[in-house]
């Protein structure tokens, strides 16, 4: 395949944007989105079983992947190698998937190609990430729950994972240890998954969409951050940042906060 460069957005004209998965509850919002902003055009729908040809002859500078864990990497494989800088919201990365972008965006067709990988568009989810690994230096005792709708195909969710990494980096920042815990008997996992150290339980309920609960403990006292989206709307701003920022910011940006100014 020949290296394709990337396309650098121009502020005189609307920014071309596809939209992968626009059939699906986060595409659909996110195509509204996008059509609703002045300096965005939407210029394709991707569904499964589209050819992806169709992004780079609609000529998209963006391309928005909103589809399932099992589509994303071949997806932003495809549009890095065909120059398209992509914001992805779909989870289910691992280091390991996200080393293997690292070594896609180094090559040559990656050059200038700029890849948003975003547990949580939602800005206050971004935040209460932030403030997670800032409280976590405080407090022994640190605990994730994860809320989410029943049809969410992944647990715990990318954005716990995320939030267990940032408390991790306080905690070590801190040089704090492991986390108190006397329990020697659970055989049925009770205690939930452990992620970087930190205890995490997913919970999946039919009314819910996303949320987030972090708890800290202390001696005599508990600090509390929760994040609640109580629809879809609640991403959209974090995406539009996302396709406006992604054409600066060439490589991998892990995080929505990367394109934040959060000092
Ligand atoms: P959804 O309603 O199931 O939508 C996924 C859509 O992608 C479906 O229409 C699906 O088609 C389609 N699809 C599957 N494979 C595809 C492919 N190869 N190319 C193009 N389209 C494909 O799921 P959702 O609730 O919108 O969530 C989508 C993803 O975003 C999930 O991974 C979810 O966890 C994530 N998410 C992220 C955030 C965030 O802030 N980062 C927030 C909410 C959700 P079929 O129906 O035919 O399978």
């Amino acid at each position: 395949m020949s290296p394709a460069s990337a396309s650098t957005p121009s502020a005189a004209r609307p920014t071309r944007v596809a939209v992968l998965g626009a059939a699906g509850r986060m595409g659909a919002a996110a195509c509204r989105a996008v059509e609703d902003a002045d300096d965005l055009e939407l210029v394709a729908r991707i569904g499964r079983g589209d050819d992806l040809t169709a992004v780079a002859d609609a000529g998209a500078e963006v391309a928005i992947d909103l589809t399932v864990p099992s589509a994303t990497a071949d997806n932003v494989a495809w549009l890095i190698d065909h120059g398209i800088h992509a914001v992805v919201g779909t989870t289910g990365w691992t280091e390991e998937s996200l080393e293997g972008l690292r070594e896609r965006l180094a090559g040559a067709e990656g050059v200038g190609v700029g890849v948003l990988i975003a547990p949580n568009f939602a800005i206050g989810a971004v935040l209460a990430m932030r403030f997670a690994e800032v409280a976590a230096r405080y407090y022994d005792s640190a605990e994730i729950i994860e809320m989410h709708h029943e049809n969410k195909l992944d647990a715990p969710s990318g954005t716990a994972r995320h939030t267990a990494a940032a408390i991790a980096r306080g905690r070590a920042a801190a040089g704090l240890g492991p986390v108190p815990d006397a329990t020697e008997k659970d055989p049925d996992g009770a205690r939930g998954a452990v992620v970087d150290g930190i205890h995490v339980h997913a919970v999946r309920q039919r009314g819910l969409v996303a949320h987030e609960v972090v708890q800290f403990g202390g001696v005599g006292e508990q600090f509390v951050l929760r994040h609640d989206s109580f629809d879809r709307i609640s991403f959209m701003p974090g995406v539009l940042l996302g396709v406006r920022e992604v054409a600066s910011h060439p490589g991998l940006t892990v995080g929505l906060d990367g394109f934040m100014d959060l000092g």
